[in-house]
């Protein structure tokens, strides 16, 4: 008979690191289920300066990097395997992978969010041909062009002063005329020079045969287009795109009760609507996403599993 784990979790991003180093420092059975790297929206940002105990902005890869070896001293089992299907209601509870079958008392959910799309026509065929979510992995393509990032939170404004390090010039496209993000990161985006703003703006059509060349951008005061086309020198620009997530729960629909998309679970015990289920970090509804913020997700999740394991005994 296959092994039943004490808790299998679901995604290695700062939240399932958490619960997996929590989990195998209590010595539970633990499984570990990744199907790509670890860190999910974090291996792929810049500089992380805000997460305690590291007192320098360091890349996100660099803090995931010492959360996975933190999970390896501790003993929790991991594998790479993409899941396909999950069956939370019977006992055990079965995760079912491209590579094989786990059976679980508990599971934690972390499985994230990934970037939303702009909306603009185009914009899929164009992604990784100019239209990008991600600027460590993409902004050393556009050394010397000029760049456009949508959005106005935090991610836009930190993304867009990053790109300055690569682009001749930054322009950020927002659809109102004031920013979302920390008054911080405003201050120093209205302080570089090669920062420039689009207020009221949004992104209609991106077009291109094998490479971004030109857009259109609505005002969505005055509803005039503006058509922005390539310089002929450069022959191409990129677009950054920054206007938050939507979150990886399509496989747990009619299990777990969710509010758009996001699962519903208790901000204090991680219990979601099936018992010895537990949701952490941002799949979950809550209001504020962080690094911080989903590796306590993770720590309390496993606070509760202890507590429904010794119940079931
Ligand atoms: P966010 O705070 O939700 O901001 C999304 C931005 O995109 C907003 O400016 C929003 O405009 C705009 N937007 C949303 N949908 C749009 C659409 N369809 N078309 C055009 N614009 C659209 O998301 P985020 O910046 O990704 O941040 C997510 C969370 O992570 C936040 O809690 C943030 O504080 C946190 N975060 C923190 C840091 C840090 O601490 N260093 C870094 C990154 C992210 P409106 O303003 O008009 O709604």
């Amino acid at each position: 008979m296959s092994k039943v784990y004490d808790v299998v979790i679901l995604g290695a991003g700062p939240a399932g690191l958490s619960a997996a180093l929590y989990a195998g420092r209590a010595r539970l059975s633990t499984l570990l289920i990744e199907k790509g790297q670890d860190g999910g929206q974090i291996a792929i940002t810049d500089d992380i300066e805000n997460y305690p105990g590291s007192p320098n902005a360091e890349p996100g890869p660099v803090l995931i990097g010492r959360m996975s070896a933190q999970v390896e001293r501790f003993g929790a089992e991991r594998v790479k395997d993409t899941i396909k299907s999950v069956d939370l209601k019977s006992n055990p509870k079965k995760i079912t992978c491209v590579n094989g079958e786990y059976l679980a008392k508990s599971v934690i959910v972390c499985t994230g969010a990934f970037p939303k799309p702009c909306g603009a026509e185009n914009e899929g065929k164009l992604t990784g041909k100019g239209v990008s979510y991600c600027a460590t992995c993409d902004a050393n393509f556009f050394e010397d062009f000029e760049v456009y990032v949508v959005g106005g939170g935090d991610s836009a404004i930190q993304e867009a002063l990053y790109l300055t390090k690569f682009a001749r010039k930054v322009t950020v496209i927002h659809r109102r005329d004031e920013l979302r993000a920390a008054k911080s990161l405003q201050e120093k985006a209205f302080a570089n020079e090669k920062m420039e703003f689009m207020w009221n703006s949004q992104i209609l059509k991106f077009n291109g045969d094998d490479i971004l060349t030109s857009m259109e951008v609505k005002n969505t005061k005055t509803g005039e287009i503006t058509h922005i086309e390539a310089d002929p020198d450069d022959g191409m620009f990129g677009v950054f795109v920054f206007i938050g997530f939507n979150p990886r729960s399509e496989l747990f629909e009619g299990q777990l009760d969710m509010e758009n998309g996001y699962i519903l679970a208790d901000s204090d015990t991680m219990a979601t609507s099936i018992p010895g289920v537990y949701a952490a970090g941002d799949v979950r509804k809550k209001s504020f996403r962080q690094v911080v913020t989903a590796a306590a997700d993770g720590a309390n999740a496993v606070h509760s599993v202890e507590h429904y394991l010794s119940e079931l005994k």
